[in-house]
């Protein structure tokens, strides 16, 4: 299974993207996870990648696809992956198209997450997310058992710096005005399916699994 996430910031992309790769064994690949790593390691990458995500803006396309070329013809990725949050610009999905082709593998499909602009603030403003592992909580939705920790693995919990009010308008303007455009281009492809993110997460997993394995 080979699938791309789209939608806005907060539609839920990654945590439904844990559920699936971890029930179907295959690779969850986030981009902002990966930047997030090269920040926290301050590497060269990270500290050119920060003052973008800072700010909520994409970094450059030349950073994300030599990343992204490195990542995708690593081992893990043989069984399937998904993409959340890559590509996020049309060069990106350009740049994906011929990579695939040079890999010899192609797209089951692409998800667009369908969520109104209310929802994604509320979501984002109360996301908390573990600094060991990655999980995913919510302080409207998703409590863990013991406040600030993470249930899986006892890590601390943060808020992300870009999840705050100012920076979130900035992300999902970023995504109307950049990342929207790819909607129409996957489309073209006869690859895109909807899905309504705005309700329950096991009802978001079971369409998306519906239509991919209902494909093949
Ligand atoms: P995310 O965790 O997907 O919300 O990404 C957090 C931030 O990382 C974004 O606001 C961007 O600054 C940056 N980022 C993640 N993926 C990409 C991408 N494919 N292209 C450009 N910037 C990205």
């Amino acid at each position: 299974m080979r699938v791309i996430f789209i939608g806005p910031p907060g539609a839920g992309k990654g945590t439904q993207a844990e559920v699936i790769s971890r029930e179907k064994g295959i690779a969850h690949i986030s981009t902002g996870d990966i930047l997030r790593k090269h920040v926290a390691e301050k590497t060269e990458l990270g500290k050119t990648a920060q003052e973008y995500m800072d700010a909520g803006k994409l970094v450059p396309d030349e950073v994300i696809i030599g990343m992204m070329e490195t990542r995708l013809s690593e081992k893990d990725c043989e069984r399937g992956f998904i993409l959340d949050g890559f590509p996020r610009t049309v060069p990106q999905a350009e740049v994906l198209d011929g990579l695939l082709r040079r890999l010899g593998i192609s797209l089951d499909g692409v998800v667009l997450f369908v969520v109104p602009d209310e929802v994604v603030i509320k979501r984002l403003s109360g996301r908390r997310v573990c600094k060991s592992c990655g999980a995913i909580y919510n302080v409207h939705s998703k409590r863990p058992s013991e406040e600030g920790l993470c249930d899986k693995c006892g890590g601390a919990l943060y808020q992300r710096d870009d999840d705050t009010e100012e920076v979130i308008k900035s992300r999902l303007e970023v995504y109307k005005e950049q990342t929207a455009p790819l909607v129409d281009y996957y489309r073209g492809k006869g690859l895109l399916i909807e899905v309504d993110a705005s309700g329950e997460s096991s009802a978001v997993v079971k369409s998306i699994l519906d239509f991919v394995e209902g494909k093949k």
